[in-house]
């Protein structure tokens, strides 16, 4: 990976068609973002691979799709209304608002993890903190509700008011029981979901990752609550490491240490296995599409940082330029949120219990909860790499995994005379997989900007290609080469793209 920086990052999205401010051309709008025909095939590349890992491979996860705005009385029962809220610190002179743990971090370099209203008043009064903008006295901090409101049909008033979803989850809880009956669930099971969620951040910032309109990919995870330390697929993960941060290693100013999950759950630095389990789950979905293992690690919530409903709370975290940022948070709900819908819906959520023959309200112990466009700023700082010391390819190159490229083929034609049997290659392939056509310029040059988009094989057509029915394939990342014959040619390059054969491998 190469040191640049989110801003670098952003300059390079808009400049290749990754990612552009939404509604440019009239100054943007801060907090929400376009993607562009790379950007969309790579965030639906991700999409597709997390629903095919986390869904279609597993027996115990199905799906859904709700609504973006439900029934407004699901965000009262799930505390929403009441308290999804962060603090509010306005300037009195230039009016700039900020968000009240951001103003601390950046002003006295600290942890502001967890802090509350008047911890937040209280240290902007000791450190005399003025407008980081304009100088200007601070108004007393004030809570702040990020829910984006709308009305329902053509009357505006308090009883048509209604959300934008801020998070997905809550429409997996109040579907739960039609979901669970329809797919014939039984404990332990998942539902899964993709989808848009929308928070109005008080200030936005560092591109893609805190946004005012974001996707989440989240699953929860319903266990017998009996059960919470039996997950019978446990052995499959007690040997894999990752790097575990825990609240105790925060208080003692520690580093984080790199542990198996064995380790994790015998130390008791987790309690359940279910939790733990899912973790690595995580973990091995971002390593399973190229990712380093060593840039992740979990971190626990302090006490004071967990939300009211939570028993425990890990977040996988990824080492950005800016620092370790939660990439997903993982929080052990207990029944709170099924038992909240039960009680403000006055419908029976429980499910029965063949075994004790009694009712029972799931628990859920892990709530695997990914931001789309934070994966995707993940994938695109893997990928990013520049060697400028290497006078033949001083470009950038971006070495997506071939699952997630945008393109997954080049083809090329040596010379224009060529262009008939290379097209004909190219509608070839064209029928199967996501390929662009590019005859212009030297043939580095175009390596060069096949490189750039992430493209990871190319194929040129030469003039041997006319008697020996083949032609070449580079490899993206080792810019190493191999003939290969037409007839064989989009075998293997399926092959390649879902890590079935290395490109060493091709005879
Ligand atoms: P943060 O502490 O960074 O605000 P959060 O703890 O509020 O995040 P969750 O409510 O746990 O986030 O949401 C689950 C996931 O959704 C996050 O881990 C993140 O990947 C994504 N997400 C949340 N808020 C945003 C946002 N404003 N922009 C982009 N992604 C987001």
């Amino acid at each position: 990976m190469a040191d640049i920086t989110i801003d670098e990052m952003a300059v390079f999205c808009k400049k290749k068609g990754f990612v552009y401010a939404s509604g440019e051309i009239y100054g943007g709008l801060s907090g929400f973002f376009d993607y562009g025909p790379y950007g969309v095939e790579l965030k639906n590349n991700i999409k597709a691979d997390w629903w095919k890992f986390h869904v279609q491979q597993r027996d115990d996860v199905v799906g859904m799709d709700g609504s973006i705005i439900t029934n407004p009385k699901t965000w009262v029962a799930s505390g929403h209304v009441a308290s999804f809220e962060d603090i509010l610190v306005e300037c009195v002179k230039c009016k700039t608002r900020f968000r009240g743990d951001h103003l601390i971090e950046d002003t006295l370099k600290i942890s502001a993890e967890g802090l509350k209203k008047d911890d937040i008043s209280k240290l902007i009064k000791q450190n005399n903190i003025k407008c980081p903008k304009c100088k200007g006295d601070l108004e007393e901090p004030k809570q702040f509700n990020l829910m984006f409101e709308t009305n329902v049909g053509p009357v505006k008033s308090d009883s048509s008011k209604a959300y934008l979803r801020p998070e997905t989850a809550q429409l997996i809880f109040n579907n739960f029981k039609l979901v669970q009956e329809n797919a014939r669930l039984k404990l332990p099971f998942g539902i899964a979901q993709i989808g848009k969620a929308f928070r109005n951040e008080i200030s936005p910032r560092d591109f893609l990752f805190r946004c005012r309109e974001f996707e989440q990919m989240e699953i929860e995870y319903f266990v017998d609550p009996k059960k919470t330390n039996e997950c019978p697929y446990i052995d499959e993960v007690m040997s894999h490491k990752i790097n575990v941060y825990s609240a105790e290693m925060q208080q003692k100013k520690q580093k984080h240490k790199e542990m198996t999950i064995k380790e994790f759950l015998k130390e008791k630095i987790i309690k359940t296995q279910w939790h733990a389990y899912w973790l690595a789950v995580e973990h091995r979905w971002f390593i399973s599409l190229g990712v380093a293992a060593e840039k992740f690690r979990i971190r626990q919530h302090l006490p004071d940082e967990k939300s009211h409903y939570a028993a425990d709370t890990w977040d996988l975290e990824y080492e950005f330029p800016f620092g370790w940022k939660e990439l997903q948070g993982m929080a052990n709900r207990s029944d709170f949120d099924l038992k909240q819908h039960i009680l403000h819906s006055k419908k029976d959520l429980s499910i029965f219990d063949e075994e004790t023959k009694t009712k029972i309200v799931p628990h859920v112990i892990a709530e695997p909860s990914q931001g789309v466009d934070r994966a995707f700023l993940v994938f695109m700082f893997n990928a990013y790499t520049q060697d400028p010391k290497n006078k033949d390819r001083d470009w950038i190159v971006l070495k997506l995994h071939p699952k997630l490229a945008p393109i997954k083929v080049g083809v090329f034609p040596l010379v224009n005379k060529l262009e008939d049997k290379a097209e004909e290659v190219y509608k070839q392939i064209r029928k199967d997989l996501p390929v662009t056509y590019d005859r212009s310029g030297a043939i580095g040059r175009r390596y060069a900007r096949a490189d750039e988009l992430g493209i990871p094989y190319c194929i040129t057509i030469d003039f041997d290609t006319l008697n020996d029915k083949a032609v070449t394939i580079r490899d993206r990342d080792t810019t190493e080469q191999k003939r290969v014959k037409i007839a064989e040619l989009k075998s293997i390059l399926s092959k390649l793209i879902n890590s079935e054969i290395k490109f060493k491998d091709i005879k």
